[in-house]
């Protein structure tokens, strides 16, 4: 079995981001699926990122009601940390 991504050069806090929600949707490739689950293994700060995504999806799953306003919030300013490049922390208001 070839494994296509490189353990030399792992996906990126940002990279991540940008594919994130495609990933937990399973609408992503393999080669990128798997180089974002080896980052989610390590990286905890995507993981929770992941998290809170799950946790949007089960809840819409589970009953037709809008997701918890909180974690879209958070989820929200995750992706725009990455997206802007800024270390987390400090951001709460
Ligand atoms: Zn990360």
């Amino acid at each position: 079995m070839k494994l296509t991504f490189r353990k030399d050069r792992p996906a990126s806090c940002r990279q991540v981001g940008k594919v994130l929600q495609r990933y937990l949707d399973g609408e992503i490739d393999d080669e990128t699926r798997l180089r974002v689950a080896d980052h989610l293994d390590e990286c905890r700060r995507c993981g929770l990122g992941a998290d809170t995504y799950l946790q949007i999806k089960a809840a819409l799953a589970r009953q037709a009601t809008e997701p918890p306003a909180d974690a879209l919030a958070r989820l929200r300013s995750f992706g725009e940390r990455l997206a802007s490049g800024h270390e987390p922390g400090g951001a709460k208001s």
